[in-house]
């Protein structure tokens, strides 16, 4: 049967949910606070430069692609050539488990906030969670042969580093015994791991432009747009009431895919303990290389990196670094990326002209106490009109098919 959805926030979720409830025939709003859609998938303009905001790149072979490519075509696909990456389908790990709401908001809130981790190594800041969550995360890393004491202490800090920090036995020792595996980083070629053809891809001239474009497509397709317009929550016996210029929006479903904090904290009338996790990132053009876009994630103790990114934008070779410490000088960071690079015998330079640093707002991290909170707010809600986007779920791929599932359960798409 034909529904009124109403769709909070147009980020990649929120617009790639409404193509496929669009194509099921229900009627369709995407109501985006911001200016533009695409949420954080965004670029910086510096002078005259496009750099993108964080490492952005969209994941290939899975559906939601298609069908987004199918609308906006022009999407650069290309090989993932560096990272290290681990298949986790013969571990028995769920992510909900521990991934991010183990963070322990009084430990974790200080050192975020004074930009630094005191702690030496990842074995060290293991050692200062609860009993519980210790034992998990000791089991987790069991599984790999990573030396806690050798690696950083922000590793858990990224459920994508957590991931791919746990590297099967055989391979990372077979690495060590070719000295594949350089100095004491454990950053690896993701194909002397595995044979994996990973591909990943960008915009052609980055995000603004696709989502621009692919607004004009969504519009064709009869799905409503409204920009600059924030929702502000209201509860009214446990549904959720929404209104765009005074004016109540009367809907079958609402789907809330921007971030929840607001709308939990509005529900429950109390303050979650949640707190932004940032990274800084510093961006340049290279000069002297044309490249294909590679990525290295950085695991060493001895260095404040933990990605680098290689890109191009309108053709232009483009480095993007991201580190934990918030003060660092761009310089720093940038020269230390190319020593990491140096050591995979890529000799790259940058333009100075073209340096530039940003925060970005990785996520709003749920605390260990707000689990508990946030599945009392699921279960009060579970009748209403809502859905919203898993708040545990952290990459698009994971976050689309629960949220596919979901749209399934209801019977909104087969
Ligand atoms: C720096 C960085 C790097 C990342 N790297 C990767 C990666 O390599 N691979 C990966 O899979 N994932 C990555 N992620 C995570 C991934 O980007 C996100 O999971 C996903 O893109 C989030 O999309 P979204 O639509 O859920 O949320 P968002 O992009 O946050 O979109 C939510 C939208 O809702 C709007 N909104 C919020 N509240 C309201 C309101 N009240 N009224 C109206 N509109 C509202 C917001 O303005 C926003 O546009 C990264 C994230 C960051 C920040």
């Amino acid at each position: 049967m034909k529904k009124k959805i109403v769709i909070v926030g147009g980020g990649i979720i929120g617009c790639v949910s409404a193509i496929y409830l669009n194509r099921y025939g229900h009627d369709v709003s995407i109501i985006e606070k911001s200016e533009n859609l695409g949420g954080v998938l965004t670029d910086q303009k510096f002078n005259q430069d496009i750099f993108l905001k964080g490492t952005q790149y969209l994941d290939v072979n899975v559906e939601w692609f298609r069908v987004l490519k199918e609308l906006v075509p022009d999407l650069n696909i290309f090989d993932y050539s560096y990272g290290s990456y681990t298949n986790l389908n013969s571990f028995n790990f769920n992510s909900e488990d521990f991934a991010i709401p183990v963070f322990n908001f009084d430990l974790e809130k200080e050192n975020i906030q004074n930009n630094h981790y005191q702690y030496k190594s990842l074995a060290d800041r293991i050692n200062q969670y609860p009993e519980d969550i210790k034992s998990q995360l000791i089991k987790f890393f069991s599984n790999s042969e990573i030396d806690l004491n050798k690696i950083s202490s922000a590793c858990v800090g990224n459920l994508g580093i957590s991931r791919v920090a746990l590297i099967k036995n055989e391979n990372l020792k077979k690495l060590k015994s070719e000295n594949k595996i350089i100095d004491d980083l454990y950053a690896i070629k993701r194909n002397e791991i595995y044979n994996h053809n990973l591909q990943y891809a960008l915009p052609k001239n980055g995000f603004t432009e696709f989502f621009l474009r692919l607004r004009k497509k969504l519009e064709k397709e009869n799905i409503k747009v409204f920009t600059n317009s924030r929702i502000f929550p209201e509860w009214k016996n446990g549904n959720l009431e929404i209104a765009l210029n005074n004016k109540k929006i009367n809907n079958d479903c609402i789907f809330w895919s921007g971030n929840p904090t607001h709308l939990i904290q509005k529900f429950l009338d109390s303050k979650l303990d949640s707190f932004v996790f940032r990274t800084l990132q510093v961006n340049a053009n290279i000069e002297n290389l044309k490249i294909k876009e590679r990525f290295i994630q950085v695991y060493s103790k001895s260095s404040k990196i933990f990605r680098i990114n290689l890109y191009n934008l309108n053709n232009i070779p483009k480095i993007g670094v991201e580190c934990f410490f918030h003060k660092e000088d761009s310089k720093n960071i940038l020269n230390e990326a190319l020593g990491i690079l140096k050591k995979f015998k890529l000799e790259l330079k940058y333009s100075e002209t073209t340096i530039n640093k940003n925060l970005i707002n990785r996520f709003d991290i749920f605390t260990i106490s707000d689990k508990q909170t946030i599945e009392q707010f699921l279960q009060k809600t579970k009748n209403s009109n809502l859905l919203f986007s898993p708040w545990t779920s952290y990459g698009r791929t994971e976050k689309i098919e629960k949220i596919l599932d979901n749209f399934k359960k209801l019977n909104l798409i087969n």
